[in-house]
């Protein structure tokens, strides 16, 4: 490459981890890059809010891809990624197009399939039909008891607890104090990850909600009778409904290295395996947990590595994994952090906002575009550094 001409970074996938790897690429190295971004949507859709629209408690923002990439600085191509070739560094896309980059960022997130045949799969796109049933089942007192669960290899849990919690509140609401809500989970504690700050925090809020929870258990289905056990042991799930999360599978790229669940394999900088020039960030990485602030964590981790490929002064740092959650209790928001790997930090939670701005995923330049754009409808094209830490002190 030409030392004088910008770097050509092609980012695949305008989700949560793509959307922070542009503003940070934007930032960091300015115009020593040209990005493009490949999505196939039309709209960033920002999911963590889809329990509380499920609710009517808050709702899922929405931003048309073309506003994004503008405000980003891309191009937008609309299109999926298909396959990559490293050696020839081109991306296939699933129109049969090829595209050069002299940087990749895959971004393009986990894909999702049910746990169980018999039990309603709640995500954020499933139709709202199934979940209104269930709300009508409780109103109408046919649903006695409502168990949500969260399967093994699922890899945010979350969500289980924001439903069941949202659940237990609405059925009071109707008046059917009577409708029992649990929540069964692999989980030691519920929420581990947040340690036990965390964990004793949303305990609170279950205790007082009324929900139950049934930890170290794995749930399988049965064809005899039909129905759900519990292990370890041989226990019936007594539960007239059972919502189960969904599990995450991986994206399975051709031409990348990936798990045998199809998430692609990365060093601590993002840089996919094997791979010259190409990095990966989010939901589609093979990490445990997939999050967004650890998405952008990572994607902040990539665009470092690839400001310092462009000639940016930069010591580009590894991703190091920091969760910063807000739990929607049905009552209000909790919040939390903690240091997921060895990180040696210590849990916190609060009811007051521990990271500003207060959105829920605290991506470094994602958090304060979206916080715009909620407020105003018209998100700033500038990225402002997220002002992380300031009220956890
Ligand atoms: C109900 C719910 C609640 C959640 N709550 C929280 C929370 O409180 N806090 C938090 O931090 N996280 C939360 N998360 C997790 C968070 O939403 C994800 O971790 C995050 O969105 C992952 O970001 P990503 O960019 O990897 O993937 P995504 O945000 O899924 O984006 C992937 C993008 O890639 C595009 N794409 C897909 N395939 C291709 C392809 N072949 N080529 C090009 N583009 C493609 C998609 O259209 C999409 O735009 C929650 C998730 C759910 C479902």
């Amino acid at each position: 490459m030409d030392s004088r001409s910008p770097l050509n970074v092609l980012v695949a996938g305008g989700g949560v981890a793509g959307l922070e790897a542009l503003l940070a690429l934007r930032d960091l190295a300015g115009d020593r890059v040209e990005t493009t971004l490949l999505e196939p949507a039309a709209e960033f859709v920002f999911r963590p809010m889809a329990t509380a629209e499920t609710f009517g408690r808050g709702h899922v923002q929405r931003i048309e891809m073309r506003r994004l990439a503008q405000d980003a600085g891309a191009r937008l191509v609309v299109g999926g990624l298909a396959g990559v070739n490293d050696a020839r560094q081109v991306v296939t896309i699933d129109n049969g197009d090829e595209l050069e980059y002299d940087a990749l960022v895959v971004a393009t997130g986990a894909m999702s399939e049910p746990a169980f045949r018999r039990a309603i799969t709640w995500t954020p796109w499933g139709d709202p039909e199934l979940f209104g049933g269930l709300r009508r089942d409780i109103e109408e007192g046919y649903a006695q008891s409502v168990a949500f669960v969260v399967p093994p290899l699922n890899a945010w849990p979350l969500p289980a607890y924001e439903l069941a919690l949202m659940t237990a509140w609405d059925a009071r609401g109707m008046g059917q104090d009577d409708t029992r809500i649990s929540v069964v989970t692999p989980e030691r504690i519920p929420l581990e990850l947040f340690g036990q700050a965390g964990s004793a925090a949303l305990q609170a809020d279950l205790d007082e909600a009324g929900v139950s929870v049934w930890t170290s258990a794995y749930v399988e289905e049965s064809d005899d009778p039909p129905g759900f056990v519990v292990r370890p042991g041989n226990h019936q799930l007594e539960a007239t409904h059972v919502v189960a999360l969904p599990r995450a599978v991986g994206p399975r790229i051709p031409g990348l290295s990936c798990d045998e669940a199809g998430f692609i394999r990365v060093d601590p900088h993002g840089r996919v395996s094997g791979s010259e020039r190409v990095w990966a960030a989010g939901d589609a990485v093979a990490f445990p947990v997939k999050q967004g602030g650890l998405a952008a964590q990572q994607a902040d981790a990539t665009a470092e590595a690839i400001a310092a490929l462009s000639g940016v002064d930069i010591e580009p740092r590894p991703f190091r994994p920091v969760l910063r959650g807000m739990l929607l209790t049905g009552r209000g928001r909790s919040w939390m952090r903690s240091e997921v790997a060895g990180g040696g930090g210590t849990a916190v939670a609060s009811r007051r906002a521990l990271w500003w701005p207060p959105t829920k995923v605290a991506g470094r330049y994602l958090g304060p575009y979206l916080h715009a754009a909620a407020k105003t409808g018209a998100p700033s094209g500038l990225a402002v550094n997220l002002d992380l830490e300031r009220a956890s002190s």
